[in-house]
């Protein structure tokens, strides 16, 4: 019961969100709680809300359906899931597959999240010339994916299948 469901504007559902993330939008005024956990609410000392299971944006968000995602370290990181493309362990920085000094791009399919110590190892080099193959190819973020950066997710998570269909 992490995730908590973004309905735009419109009451179309969106997309998920980890729960620190709906509350945040919630108390910014960008969202409000559609539905709540029955029982549970939040209490801090400015805050008693009840836990959210369904928002809704305030805001109308027009999904950019054809739209490319934006390329950004922190959305290389979460399409990875914070995993390193070399050895699989937790990472933290972004490596560029073709490295920058030989022509490398800023983009979604040059660039893999890593951890430090394989950044470094590899260097200016590439994949092959340092014989650190790459566990698995990066990708492009698909329009859902890139609305869930927009929001701030964690990681990319699927709309569930009863809601998906409902979306389509
Ligand atoms: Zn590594």
């Amino acid at each position: 019961m992490r995730d908590t469901l973004v309905l735009n504007a419109s009451f179309e559902p969106l997309s998920t969100v980890t729960l620190n993330r709906a509350v945040v939008l919630v108390l910014q005024d960008k969202a409000v709680v559609e539905q709540a956990h029955p029982e549970l609410r939040m209490r801090g000392a400015e805050v008693d809300i009840p836990v959210p299971r369904v928002i809704r944006l305030c805001r109308y968000v027009k999904v950019p359906f054809r739209r490319q995602a934006p390329w950004s370290r922190r959305g290389v990181l979460v399409r990875d899931r914070h995993r390193c493309a070399y050895c699989g362990r937790r990472a933290t920085t972004v490596d560029h597959v073709v490295p920058k000094s030989r022509g490398g791009q800023d983009s979604w399919l040059n660039t893999v999240a890593s951890c430090a110590e394989d950044n470094h190892r590899k260097a200016d080099r590439t994949p092959e010339q340092a014989g650190m193959p790459l566990l698995r190819q990066p990708f492009e973020p698909t329009p859902q994916d890139a609305m869930l950066l927009t929001l701030g997710a964690e990681e990319f998570t699927a709309l569930p299948a009863w809601l998906a269909r409902g979306a389509a």
